[in-house]
């Protein structure tokens, strides 16, 4: 396995309590848009097996044009021993990537996208939007919804309305299910999922008692994986 250990860059306070590390690119170090990676602290690899509490999947934030490798999180007080070390690191300080897989890139088959999020699962979408905006080719339209409790809606620049791309805030989970019960009556689109395994489960259900196919639902898991979601 390939590991690329790599220096933060800079560390860009997003909202309150969430961060977006920037790591250097490591040479040859590329991904699609809504990509997932392994992100692990020192340490992780030091023992016979790797210490699973210094590694966390995280999804890539930006595009490989913008020079960068983007993870966004949230870190609250109470935090586990990862997102405490994480807290604390610095530019200059290394951390290393593996296994980095998309498995939401853009489906350009000529049918509507929603991408339907919590909190900072939107940092997933972002590279989604942003290869939508430079080129708009087989997604008639891109509809991104997101819920957040905190109010403090993330990535204000990119998520911003225009004639083929349209971005909604909300900030409960009853006007997210409201809202998602609505869009499933574009039975035919396709409808991309990001959060907790809760909200996959609960998404999955609005949708499928309303009539949208499994094929038309696209979540950030592996094919095994998906059938536990949508079997
Ligand atoms: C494919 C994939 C992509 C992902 N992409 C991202 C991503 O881009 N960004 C991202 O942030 N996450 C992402 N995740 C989730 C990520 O891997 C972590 O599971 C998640 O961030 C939680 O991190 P944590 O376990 O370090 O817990 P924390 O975030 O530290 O804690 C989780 C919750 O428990 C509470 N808590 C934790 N420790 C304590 C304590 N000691 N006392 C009291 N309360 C406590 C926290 O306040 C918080 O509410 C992704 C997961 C997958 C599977």
């Amino acid at each position: 396995m390939k590991i690329d250990w790599t220096p933060i860059t800079k560390v860009v306070a997003e909202a309150p309590d969430t961060y977006t590390f920037h790591l250097a690119l490591p040479p040859e170090f590329t991904w699609q848009e809504g990509a997932h990676t392994h992100l692990a602290l020192e340490g992780f690899n030091a023992g016979d097996k790797p210490d699973r509490s210094l590694v966390r999947h995280m999804s890539i934030s930006t595009l490989p044009h913008e020079g960068a490798i983007g993870i966004t999180t949230r870190i609250k007080s109470e935090c586990s021993t990862f997102k405490s070390i994480l807290r604390d690191m610095v530019p200059g300080d290394k951390v290393a990537l593996f296994k980095t897989h998309s498995n939401v890139p853009l489906e350009r088959s000529g049918k509507n996208v929603y991408l339907l999020s919590a909190g900072v699962g939107l940092a997933t979408f972002r590279p989604i939007v942003l290869e939508y905006l430079a080129n708009g080719e087989g997604v008639p339209h891109l509809h991104s919804l997101n819920v957040d409790s905190s109010k403090a809606y993330l990535f204000g620049d990119v998520f911003e309305s225009n004639e083929h791309f349209t971005s909604e805030f909300v900030p409960s989970r009853k006007d997210y299910y409201e809202r998602v019960e609505r869009m499933a009556s574009d039975k035919d689109a396709l409808f991309y999922i990001v959060g907790s395994d809760e909200l996959l489960r609960e998404t999955i259900q609005v949708l499928r008692t309303n009539g949208v196919a499994c094929d038309n639902i696209k979540i950030d898991k592996h094919d095994f994986q998906r059938e536990d979601f949508l079997g």
